[in-house]
């Protein structure tokens, strides 16, 4: 004889996740030589492509990446494109409207092959066109964090 199953729900139960990240080693050394106003980045010594942020396995030849790999870079790049955003996220999932527009560069550092998505600063965006020179704006007083590299700007005579 079988007997009829039922559904039980269960609300309420106390739940506690205690979890640690990590964003990897390569991204970890990015993040504390930022403290110094430093860029770094990887290089692939199998097939040559340039990484930053770095990572440990190259996306294109698969090979891995070790510390002795690293390379600075300038701090400065070219600007591929870029946009004006008009609005963001209110960090609840609702559009905001900007009082004015942020701009937004897809830039390549030199001595980089992958490219980076960083704010534009101190520039009106009918000045900006691609190909344009620009150079990293660091924050006044650095910690080793992501908020460190403020933003890019153009370079003075573009
Ligand atoms: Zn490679």
């Amino acid at each position: 004889m079988s007997k009829a199953s039922e559904i039980v729900r269960v609300t309420g139960i106390p739940f506690t996740a205690a979890y640690a990240w990590s964003v990897g080693i390569p991204m970890e050394k990015f993040i504390q030589a930022l403290a110094k106003k430093k860029l770094l980045a990887s290089k692939c010594p199998g097939c040559g492509y340039t990484y930053t942020p770095p990572r440990n396995r190259c996306g294109k030849c698969s090979a891995r990446i070790e510390d002795k790999d690293m390379v600075e870079l300038s701090g400065k790049g070219t600007l591929l494109s870029y946009t004006a955003a008009h609005v963001e996220l209110d960090g609840a999932g609702n559009w905001k409207d900007l009082a004015g527009p942020k701009l937004i560069g897809a830039i390549q550092l030199e001595g980089a092959d992958s490219t980076v998505f960083m704010p534009l600063d101190k520039v009106e965006e009918k000045a900006l066109k691609a190909g344009m020179k620009v150079e990293v704006v660091w924050n006044d007083t650095t910690k080793g964090e992501l908020a460190d590299l403020k933003a890019f700007k153009p370079v003075k005579g573009n």
